[in-house]
């Protein structure tokens, strides 16, 4: 073994003697993961096949003592820090080059309480993982609607899913959640403990501290009616006119998302998919104008479990290498003009694995005090993203300049704000109005706190001010 060379806070090379790295590998009940050791390859991949990032240290943490660990030792020698969860996240920022990247993705433990109908879960989970043990029980919690995405990093950005017109956002659903600080204390955050990080911790992204787990509020679910009702591309304008329409008149109880996209046979479509959970009838009645529009090419509304709901974009965005970019925004109206737009430019994807997404916000999630969370952005909108997904690194640049010609063609037309979570790595010029306007002094105000020296920096970054 030799001394190891790794990168400080501020972006500068330093040198950890072997005995210093030995002893955080003393202080971890998890690995301690260096370049060169069994594994290393593994840990460092996430989602997003053009992140190829190699940190110096990996502490691949089995409970929360090791993220006290690793977060004291960081400090302590002034390291850069990256923090992973799912590995979902399009800018990667989970992954650092050359510093201390800490991986949640060991800590993957879930206790369902089925009599006060709550869940403590780790946050290395997976919402496929999650959803398993809840529905083991008949409940689940707001959740994203792929089932590789973590927990982790959706909930601290807000979480939009299937559930959210009944039961609001992820982050809506939050009890409480254990973190690690900057300090390396362990802290809890409630209503009743430390509220004004639990405020945070609501939409506010990593930016407070290492979350070791979430309790939540869990929710009586399943089955749902669930499904997709597809459509040849050629209509793509009337099918994303009659989504809106739909979509205003949904009640709580029904999610419907629309895509462009090109199917497993090599056909360009317009899909949407929707999702009714409550009573089985009564979403029959709520689908039927959905099932006789067009007609549709294909219908695969039926009665389903929320588990298999959750797996049914999964083949969309697989794992393995594949690059990605990605560009958002919130519309609050799909108007003609806007479509015309989207729909010429959806007509030549570079890839049959690109698309286009729009997913609803409304009901519970919209009906939140836009100050009661850090999500702020409570308004009855669409989350919409170009997706661009290609095998080749050397067409990479190309992906990238249609993605972004693509959204800024569209971007007159959007609302001005913008998912945290589904932000881009440059974007540092919309980060307030990810945050949200009126609450991001708040925001700075909590970082000051939490993390003056901003050691958590690898994410939407809230930069402190003192
Ligand atoms: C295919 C796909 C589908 C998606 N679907 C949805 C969806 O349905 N709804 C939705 O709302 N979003 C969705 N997203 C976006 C998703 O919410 C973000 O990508 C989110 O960051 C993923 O969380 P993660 O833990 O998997 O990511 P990671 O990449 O592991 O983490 C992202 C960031 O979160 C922070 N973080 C992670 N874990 C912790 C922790 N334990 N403590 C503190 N900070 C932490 C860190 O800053 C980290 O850089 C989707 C993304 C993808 C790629």
């Amino acid at each position: 073994m030799t001394d190891l060379r790794i990168i400080s806070t501020e972006g500068t090379d330093k040198i950890l003697e072997e005995a210093t790295v030995q002893s955080l590998a003393e202080r971890l009940r998890g690995r301690l993961v260096r370049p060169g050791d069994g594994g290393y390859d593994e840990a460092r991949k996430v989602w997003n096949g053009m992140i190829d990032r190699r940190p110096g240290l990996i502490a691949r943490c089995a409970g929360p003592a090791d993220v006290i660990g690793a977060v004291r030792f960081a400090r302590e020698h002034g390291l850069l820090v990256s923090v992973r969860g799912g590995g979902h996240n399009i800018t990667g920022n989970a992954v650092c080059e050359g510093g201390l990247m800490i991986d949640l993705s060991p800590m993957k433990s879930v206790r369902v309480d089925p009599a006060n109908r709550t869940a403590r879960a780790e946050t290395g989970l997976t919402w496929g993982e999650y959803n398993r043990e809840t529905q083991a029980f008949g409940f689940a919690s707001t959740g994203g609607v792929v089932s590789t995405t973590g927990i982790a990093g959706l909930t601290l950005g807000g979480g939009l899913g299937w559930l959210g017109g009944k039961h609001g956002l992820s982050c809506d659903n939050l009890l409480s959640a254990d973190v690690v600080t900057a300090d390396g204390r362990l802290l809890t955050a409630s209503a009743d403990q430390n509220p004004d990080l639990f405020w945070g911790l609501r939409g506010g992204g990593g930016n407070f501290g290492v979350v070791t787990s979430f309790e939540y509020q869990l929710h009586p679910v399943g089955p749902v009616l669930a499904g997709m009702v597809v459509h040849p591309m050629s209509r793509a304008k009337e099918v994303l006119r009659f989504y809106q329409d739909f979509c205003r008149s949904c009640p709580d109880e029904m999610v419907a998302a629309a895509a462009l996209m090109t199917s497993h046979d090599g056909d360009p479509v317009a899909v949407m998919v929707a999702a009714y959970i409550g009573d089985l009838a009564a979403g029959e009645k709520a689908v039927a104008s959905l099932r006789k529009f067009g007609p549709p090419l294909a219908d695969t509304i039926a009665s389903t479990s929320y588990v298999a709901l959750n797996t049914l974009f999964d083949a969309a965005f697989p794992y393995g290498g594949v690059q990605r970019y990605w560009k958002s925004s919130f519309l609050k109206e799909l108007g003609d003009d806007m479509l015309d737009i989207v729909v010429a430019r959806s007509a030549k994807f570079l890839s049959p694995m690109s698309n286009v997404l729009f997913f609803h916000l409304h009901g519970a999630a919209a009906r939140v005090d836009r100050d009661a969370t850090a999500f702020g952005l409570r308004d009855d909108q669409w989350d919409y993203d170009v997706i661009s997904q290609w095998h080749d690194p050397a067409e990479s640049a190309g992906h990238i300049q249609w993605t972004r010609e693509f959204w800024t063609a569209v971007e007159p037309f959007a609302s001005g704000q913008v998912y945290v979570n589904h932000l881009d790595a440059e974007e540092g010029t919309r980060i307030k109005a990810a945050y949200s306007q009126h609450n991001y002094d708040r925001l700075v105000a909590l970082k000051n706190k939490y993390d003056p020296t901003n050691l958590f920096r690898l994410n939407q970054n809230i930069k402190p001010t003192v």
